[in-house]
């Protein structure tokens, strides 16, 4: 058996923003997530520039750019966003 103080179900942006901050301020806590890996399906195409300060406090900036599409715009020629 597992003994955590905190269980943390869904591995989404909020679940993981809450492991990593629980972790960062020494709280042990499990995730769980009933997916085994990443959906395959995009979930965002961008993030707000205060999400992203976010990011670059926590360390993880660098690695959700590279995650993450092109900057140039990915939509067809005269397309509307
Ligand atoms: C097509 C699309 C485009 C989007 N574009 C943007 C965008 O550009 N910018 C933006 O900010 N947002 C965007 N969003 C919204 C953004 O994806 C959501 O707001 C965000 O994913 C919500 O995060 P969440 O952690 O609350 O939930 P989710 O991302 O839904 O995560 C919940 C997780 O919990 C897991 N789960 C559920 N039930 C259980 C269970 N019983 N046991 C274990 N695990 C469980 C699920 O598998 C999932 O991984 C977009 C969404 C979609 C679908």
């Amino acid at each position: 058996m597992i003994d955590v103080p905190v269980l943390v179900v869904g591995g989404g942006p909020a679940g993981m923003s809450l492991s990593l901050l629980l972790d960062r301020f020494g709280i042990p806590s499990l995730l769980a997530e009933r997916r085994a890996s990443t959906t395959t399906h995009p979930k965002a195409r961008g993030c707000h520039a205060r999400t992203m300060e976010q990011f670059r406090v926590w360390g993880i900036e660098d690695r959700v750019r590279r995650a993450g599409l092109p900057q140039e715009p990915t939509w067809p020629a005269g397309a509307r966003a």
